[in-house]
C-alpha cells in the first residue's frame, strides 16, 4: 500500500517593487529587468534542486507573494509556473488555490488575460486605503481610481476570487475615513477582505517619522482608535456578508484562504526564492536573503538557507496553541491529543482555565477559542501559551 503523502503549501517570493512604500519592511527592492531575469533562473534552479520533496509531500496550495509578483514580466512568471507544474507533477487548473499578489499599480487587461490563462485561481490585492491622501502618505504608486479600474478589468477577465488588503491606524486617520474605505471595498463585493494595522518599523522612512520618539509620533491614532477600528471592521464587513474567520481576515462563506489557513493549522510549507521561510519535519528554515548569495547558490541546499530553529514537542504545543487560536474557529482538544498524544488539559490546564475565568477564552465541546475580548489583547493571550 502507498504511504499517504503529508499536504504542502508553496510559497514563491518575488521580491521586486516598482519603488518602495514608506512604511514597508519586507524584503523588497527595485531592480532591473536583466536581474529579475536572473532572479527567475535561480529561481527555477531552486524547484529543480527540490524535486525529492515530492517523494514525501502532496502539493495543494500555491501563494505567489512579494514584493509585488505582478511586476514580473508575463514570460518570466509563465516560465515559473511552467517550473512548478513540472516539479511537482501537478497541474494549476486542478490545485485547491493558486493566488497571485498584485499591486493595482503594475496591472493591465493584457496581463489579467495571461494570468488566468496561467491557471492562477486568486487574486490579492493591495490597496490599503481608497483615500488618494491616504495612498500618497503611504508611498503606494497606485489611486483608488486606478485600483478600481484594474479590480473590474480581474472581474471582467473572469477572476471569481478576489481578496483586497486594507490597513488601519495610519497617521491621522480618522474612524469615518477608515470606515468610508471598508464600505467603499465591501460595496465591490470581492471574495475576501484583510484588514491590519500599521506597525511603524525600524529601517522605514516612517520610523523617523511615526517611531519611538519620531516628529509626528503623535499622528498616529491611540490604541483605543486602533480597536475602535478592529471593531468597525467587524460590524460593517458582517453588514456585507463577510465572515471574521481570523483576526484580520474575512471571507464570504466558502472563500477563506486556504493557503493562509494552512500556516494557521501547521501544515507544512516550503518557500522558494529570496529569503523564504519553510517549515517542514518540524523544523523552520530560511534562504540568505542577500541577492548576489542567492542568485550564486539558489540551487545548493545548503548553501542556500539556514536552519533557523528545530522544534522541540514542546515548542510545537505552544505554536499549536497560539497560531490555531488565531483562527475564530479556535483549536480542537481532539487534533491536539491526536498529534501529541497527551490532552489540552494536561498541557494547558491552568492557562486556560485563567484565560477562561478572565473572559479572554471560551472553551465549547472539543473547541477552544477566543472571545471578543480576547482578540483585542491576543498577544498577551498568546503569550501565556509558551512552554
Ligand atoms: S508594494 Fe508591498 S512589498 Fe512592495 S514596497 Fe509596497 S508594501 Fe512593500
Amino acid at each position: 500500500m502507498r504511504n499517504k503523502k503529508s499536504p504542502l503549501g508553496l510559497y514563491i517570493h518575488i521580491p521586486f517593487c516598482v519603488k518602495k512604500c514608506a512604511y514597508c519592511d519586507f524584503l523588497s527592492m527595485k531592480a532591473s529587468g536583466e536581474i529579475q531575469k536572473q532572479y527567475v533562473d535561480a529561481l527555477i534552479s531552486e524547484l529543480d534542486s527540490v524535486r525529492t520533496i515530492t517523494n514525501s509531500y502532496e502539493l495543494q496550495t500555491i501563494y505567489l507573494g512579494g514584493g509585488t509578483p505582478s511586476v514580473l514580466d508575463i514570460n518570466l512568471l509563465w516560465k515559473i509556473l511552467e517550473k512548478v507544474q513540472n516539479v511537482f507533477l501537478i497541474d494549476l487548473s486542478r490545485m485547491k488555490e493558486v493566488t497571485l499578489e498584485v499591486n493595482p499599480g503594475t496591472v493591465s487587461m493584457e496581463k489579467w488575460k495571461e494570468y488566468h490563462k496561467m491557471g492562477i485561481q486568486r487574486i490579492s490585492m493591495g490597496v490599503q486605503s481608497t483615500h488618494n491622501d491616504e495612498l500618497e502618505l503611504l508611498g503606494r504608486i497606485h489611486t483608488y481610481e486606478q485600483f478600481l479600474e484594474n479590480y473590474y478589468g480581474a472581474r471582467e477577465t473572469g477572476f471569481a476570487n478576489i481578496s483586497i488588503d486594507l490597513m488601519s491606524a495610519l497617521p491621522n486617520q480618522s474612524l469615518d475615513k477608515y470606515r468610508i474605505s471598508l464600505e467603499r471595498i465591501a460595496k465591490l463585493s470581492p471574495e475576501h477582505i484583510s484588514s491590519y494595522s500599521l506597525i511603524v518599523e525600524e529601517n522605514t522612512p516612517f520610523w523617523a517619522l511615526y517611531g519611538e520618539n519620531g516628529r509626528k509620533e503623535k499622528e498616529l491614532p491611540t490604541e483605543e482608535m486602533d480597536r475602535a477600528m478592529y471593531k468597525a471592521t467587524k460590524e460593517i464587513l458582517s453588514l456585507y456578508g463577510y465572515q471574521r474567520y481570523e483576526i484580520s481576515n474575512y471571507a464570504k462563506a466558502g472563500y477563506e484562504s486556504i493557503h493562509n489557513s494552512s500556516y494557521w493549522m501547521g501544515v507544512p510549507y516550503l518557500g522558494v526564492g529570496l529569503g523564504a521561510s519553510s517549515y517542514l519535519e518540524n523544523n523552520r528554515y530560511q534562504n540568505r536573503s542577500d541577492m548576489q548569495g542567492y542568485l550564486k547558490y539558489a540551487a545548493d541546499t545548503e548553501k542556500r538557507r539556514n536552519l533557523v530553529e528545530a522544534l522541540t514537542k514542546e515548542d510545537q504545543m505552544s505554536e499549536f496553541m497560539f497560531l490555531g487560536l488565531r483562527r475564530m474557529c479556535g483549536v480542537s482538544q481532539t487534533d491536539f491529543m491526536k498529534a501529541f498524544g497527551q490532552t489540552m488539559e494536561q498541557i494547558f490546564g491552568e492557562v486556560l482555565h485563567k484565560m477562561e475565568k478572565e473572559k479572554l477564552l471560551e472553551i465549547k465541546d472539543d473547541r477552544v477559542f477566543l472571545t471578543d475580548k480576547g482578540i483585542d489583547v491576543s498577544n498577551y493571550v498568546f503569550s501565556e501559551f509558551w512552554l
